[in-house]
């Protein structure tokens, strides 16, 4: 796993998604070599960057120009970028354009979070997963519904991590928001 410190950051683009958060989101998608993955709200290419190194070709997609240059530049400074297409546009959309995949990874839906689940499972081969990850209580809640609403059984977890820091006193633990990973497999 990448430390958060090596991977290029902007101001105007969120993440990347912390490493602890990573472990788990990768951990929860059982990912495999010949997996195909998409990566909504790729913001800083966090995700995109760890599914790149593990699977066999990543879409990676965000609505934002800026976190697009930043996920290529990422790809590009972990050499990753080869299997690795990324789209800038509205991830329901670019949806319609994709063929099946094994994977759907969402870190940003706005508003539209149980439509691109719901566009997401058709394409979704059997045996794949979505995995969410929510700031929000809202997102959260919204997830499981809709999953629940495909007839999925959502697994839930939420993480809250403090992380050391060495400080001339002793190592002072910082809390970290919390978050929310919600996913589930499609098993017809
Ligand atoms: N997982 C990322 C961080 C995600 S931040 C990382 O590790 O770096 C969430 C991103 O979702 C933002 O960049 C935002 O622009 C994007 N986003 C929000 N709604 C979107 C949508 N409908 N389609 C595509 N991207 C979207």
């Amino acid at each position: 796993m990448i430390n958060d410190q090596n991977f290029i950051k902007i101001p105007d683009v969120p993440g990347p998604t912390k490493e602890e958060i990573r472990c788990l989101v990768i951990c929860k998608s059982s990912v495999k070599s010949e997996d195909v993955v998409v990566d909504i709200g790729c913001g800083t290419g966090g995700l995109t960057v760890e599914f790149a190194k593990r699977a066999k070709t990543v879409y990676s997609i965000d609505l934002n120009h800026k976190a697009v240059e930043t996920t290529i530049k990422n790809l590009e400074k972990h050499h990753v970028k080869e299997n690795v297409e990324v789209i800038e546009g509205d991830g329901l959309n670019i949806l319609d354009k994709l063929e099946n995949f094994d994977i759907l990874v969402i870190g940003g839906s706005s508003g539209k979070l149980p439509l691109i689940i719901k566009k997401g499972y058709e394409k979704l081969n059997n045996g794949g997963r979505i995995i969410v990850t929510a700031i929000l209580l809202e997102t959260s809640l919204e997830a499981v519904n809709t999953l629940k609403d495909l007839y999925l059984i959502p697994d839930v977890v939420n993480v809250a991590i403090s992380k050391g820091e060495t400080t001339e006193r002793g190592t002072m633990m910082l809390a970290r928001n919390p978050i929310t990973i919600i996913s589930a497999k499609k098993d017809i």
